[in-house]
């Protein structure tokens, strides 16, 4: 039996859901969105990220983060076309950040002893000579970058080879999605993936949905290895990273993690803060020039999805029959738990699967 499922949302959460999904024959696929892969938009975070993998989550959260790098590593080893390239990463901590009041980027990614060591290749600590001014201790590991344009495409043209049919759709409640399936019957599922979107969507409606905004500069200059330090003494919502896309994707300088804040103009004293910092934690990057030696492609902004309780991945039932899989509130870390997560949304569609009766045992053939 056919089994109808729309997935609302086509950024990394939504079209790497559709992607998994799609492997079984029995689902049939749509996604409907307002924004797609090509499109530069404040409401669509995906375009805009660097995006590179710097766990984030803590050991016990650290499912989806853990589950995602072996695919990542693959898609990096034998998939070019996917545009994801290998990068060391280098992280700088400072004491004073560590013990600084109140909310934390990622305590877990500057931990001292952190549970990634075991995952990411290559983990060591920095000698004290390899650490940049300013900054008390460091450690280095093999990570990636992906080239997002390059990437969100490829999942599109993935899922394009299994099948799934894509619908430009601007929902006003998620139980609209119901009747948008390609197949002309109504879905059994529909997967919520629309992000921030979840903030005002009908049906889902959640309140404790808000951004993080990220205002980046991405520049043609090269440079490795990626980097990303612990603070600054800008500002408490004030970030420091470099990571150079794959294939021509420029590199992203950042940046700022400015919770509650909906502006989607860039700032142009963050932007000369932002360039400043960089080219002081990488003078490598100008070849010594100093900002003045930037090439800037542009300036931009994005929101994270961010929520006050975390990631959502759970079923909820509406109006005694709709089945919802909800897939959102991924903040900074959505390209680097996509597939953790996608892989829980199989589950959980499976979960109802079965429980409305069907026979998977022939799943995958
Ligand atoms: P989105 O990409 O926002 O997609 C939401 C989708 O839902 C869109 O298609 C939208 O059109 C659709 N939608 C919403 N509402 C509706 C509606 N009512 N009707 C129809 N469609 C709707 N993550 C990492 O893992 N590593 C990084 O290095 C990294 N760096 C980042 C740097 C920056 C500058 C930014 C901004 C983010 C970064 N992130 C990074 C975070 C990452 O970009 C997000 O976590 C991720 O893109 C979220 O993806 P998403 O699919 O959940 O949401």
């Amino acid at each position: 039996m056919a089994n109808a499922i729309v997935v609302a949302g086509a950024g990394v959460s939504g079209l790497t859901s559709a992607l998994l999904l799609s492997r079984s024959k029995a689902n049939k696929v749509t996604v409907v969105a307002k924004h797609m892969p090509g499109d530069y938009d404040i409401e669509y975070a995906s375009p805009w990220a660097g995006a590179n993998v710097l766990p984030m989550a803590s050991e016990e959260n650290s499912r989806w983060e853990r589950r995602t790098w072996p695919e990542l590593k693959r898609i990096t080893e034998e998939v070019p076309e996917a545009g994801i390239h290998f990068q060391k990463a280098r992280v700088y901590r400072r004491v004073k950040d560590a013990e600084a009041p109140g909310y934390h980027l990622s305590d877990y990614l500057f931990s001292t002893d952190p549970w990634y060591k075991s995952v990411l290749p290559d983990f060591r600590e920095l000698s004290q000579d390899e650490v940049i001014p300013g900054h008390d201790s460091g450690c280095e590991f093999t990570s990636v970058c992906i080239n997002t344009v390059v990437y969100l495409s490829w999942l599109v043209g993935q899922c394009l080879k299994n099948g799934v049919v894509f619908k430009r759709v601007v929902l006003t409640d998620i139980r609209d999605a119901k009747s948008l399936s390609h197949t002309g019957q109504p879905a059994n599922i529909i997967i919520n993936a629309t992000a921030l979107g979840s903030l005002k969507l009908g049906g889902v409606e959640d309140t404790t949905m808000t951004p993080a905004r990220a205002q980046i500069v991405l520049v043609r200059n090269e440079y490795h290895p990626m980097i990303a330090t612990s603070g600054t003494d800008d500002s408490a919502m004030e970030i420091t990273y470099i990571m150079q896309r794959a294939a021509g994707g420029g590199t992203i300088l950042g940046g700022t993690y400015d919770i509650g804040n909906w502006e989607s103009a860039p700032d142009p004293n963050i932007a000369l803060r932002i360039m400043k910092r960089a080219v002081e934690a990488a003078p490598g990057l100008t070849g010594g020039k100093g900002i003045e030696g930037l090439s800037v492609i542009r300036h931009g902004v994005g929101l994270r999805p961010w929520r006050k309780g975390g990631v959502r991945i759970e079923e909820e039932v509406l109006d005694g029959s709709t089945s919802i899989v909800h897939n959102y509130g991924h903040a900074g870390w959505g390209y680097q738990g996509s597939y953790g997560c996608a892989e829980r949304v199989v589950e959980l569609v499976n979960e109802i699967r079965k429980r409305k009766g069907e026979d998977l045992s022939g799943e995958g053939k």
